[in-house]
């Protein structure tokens, strides 16, 4: 099929994975064990071979605070450029207090972009009619930038008419929810997800099973998770116009690169980069500030 793109703009799509640093080769390490998970498996120490050009730039999540990275804080810090863990001397798990929502609120990429006059962005992430009903609602740092920068959410329409994914890129997780949706290759969901990415400036997309696994130190789901998401990057990377779409992939903290813990690790976590603008932002980021600057400056210089 044609490359997808954007009338010849600049564009980004920002790919979050939950949960994946760069790990010692070990057994505990699934990576070391398992085949076909380029570009996502990494190693200390070991320069890796990324399909289509792309450039790993190893990043530092521990933003200089004592502790293992988290996700409220770490996330925080991906989406606004700001030092979360260092603002709250901690860092944070799991859902942003109210000290994150604000900094989120005012500050998010979002929101930054939305000043900056790029206007065309998306979270492409497809929310349940369940996750509105709940009350109290827990916010995840994402649902945050989205509510406060007045982006509309993705729902289940949109991922039935092709506009979007679910976390669980291949449906089976809805599906054994009772939703109907059609079940998914990693090709098909990568179609639509370069398919967002062409139709806007700015696209992220979150998926988060993978921390999931490192809590549950679950090496069998492994197994069948990392080939299976490695696929729809892959898949993805190839259908980007990478003329002129920059994809940035990268994590808030390591987690399923040792899983002879069920915490998360003090592992640096992959970037990797392809596209237009690769040189450029693999000079600029060394941790997790580095992130929603150098997007910004991708899209506006
Ligand atoms: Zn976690």
């Amino acid at each position: 099929m044609n490359k997808l793109q954007f009338e010849e703009k600049k564009s980004v799509l920002f790919i979050f994975i939950d949960g994946l640093g760069i790990g010692e080769r070990s057994v505990n390490n699934p990576f070391a064990r398992i085949a076909d998970t380029e570009p996502l498996a990494h190693f200390v120490g070991e320069k890796s071979e990324i399909p289509f050009g792309g450039i790993m730039v190893p990043t530092d999540p521990r933003l200089k605070v004592e502790g293992r990275p988290q996700s409220a804080s770490g996330q925080t810090t991906i989406l606004t450029g700001i030092n979360a863990p260092l603002l709250l001397g901690h860092h944070k798990q799991g859902f942003p207090n109210q000290t994150l929502r604000d900094l989120i609120s005012e500050n998010s990429i979002f929101l930054q972009l939305k000043k900056a006059n790029i206007t065309e962005n998306v979270f492409a992430n497809a929310y349940t009619p369940q996750f509105f009903a709940e009350t109290p609602r827990w916010k995840s740092a994402t649902t945050c930038a989205v509510e406060a920068a007045e982006l509309s959410f993705r729902k289940l329409p949109d991922l039935l008419g092709g506009k979007a994914l679910f976390h669980d890129f291949t449906n089976a997780d809805l599906i054994k929810r009772g939703f109907e949706a059609p079940l998914y290759s990693a090709a098909r969901a990568a179609e639509i997800l370069a398919g967002i990415a062409a139709n806007h400036r700015f696209t992220l997309y979150e998926h988060f099973i993978t921390d999931q696994i490192g809590h549950k130190q679950d090496f069998a789901k492994a197994e069948i998770h990392l080939p299976q998401l490695a696929e729809f990057i892959r898949k993805t990377i190839e259908l980007v116009d990478l003329e002129n779409t920059t994809v940035i992939l990268t994590s808030d903290h390591g987690n399923i690169e040792d899983l002879s813990v069920r915490n998360h690790t003090l592992n640096d976590v992959p970037t990797i980069i392809w596209g237009a603008e690769k040189h450029f932002a693999a000079e600029r980021i060394k941790d997790l500030t580095d992130i929603t600057p150098t997007i910004l400056q991708i899209l506006t210089r």
